[in-house]
């Protein structure tokens, strides 16, 4: 990510902050430039790593809480690999964001891609619209992800 666009995150997520009627605490400010720096997918006990080697006095409660907070205001998401430890990563911020997930049970490696198929395409528009008429709900947005084994792992 280039600087500019880091620095225009972060004016923007204080902003975020004020128009919800939330404090940009310190911890929160921290756990967000943790979640910058790094790879994505972290999990909560990754965050707190992380954190922990910089500040010392955040505690992991505190990250739970912040990282909960952050997901509610859709600043990140949330997402699980079925193992029933949560990963966060930034929210998709239009469509050059979007992407998908690939899974691997075995080594916990998540490939995102975001060159769809064209059949993989059809298939979301034609499954939202149907989905949409059938429940009466207007869909925003969806996540998708595929769990197996990678390449890595099967050999
Ligand atoms: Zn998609
Ligand atoms: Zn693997
Ligand atoms: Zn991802």
């Amino acid at each position: 990510m280039p600087g500019g666009n880091r620095r225009q995150k972060r004016k923007n997520w204080r902003r975020r902050f004020s128009s919800s009627g939330y404090r940009y605490t310190f911890p929160r400010k921290a756990i967000l430039e943790v979640l910058t720096r790094s790879v994505k997918h972290l999990s909560a006990e990754d965050v707190y790593h992380k954190v922990h080697r910089d500040f010392p006095r955040i505690g992991l409660t505190t990250v739970y809480r912040t990282l909960e907070l952050l997901t509610d205001m859709k600043i990140i998401h949330k997402f699980d690999f079925g193992d029933g430890r949560s990963r966060y990563e930034f929210a998709d911020e239009g469509e050059s964001d979007h992407h998908h997930h690939l899974i691997c049970t075995e080594c916990k490696r998540v490939i995102d891609y975001s060159d769809f198929m064209e059949e993989e395409l059809m298939f979301i528009k034609h499954a939202e619209k149907g989905l949409s008429k059938k429940f009466h709900f207007k869909i925003n947005d969806h996540m998708i992800q595929f769990l197996g084994v990678c390449d890595r792992c099967r050999k």
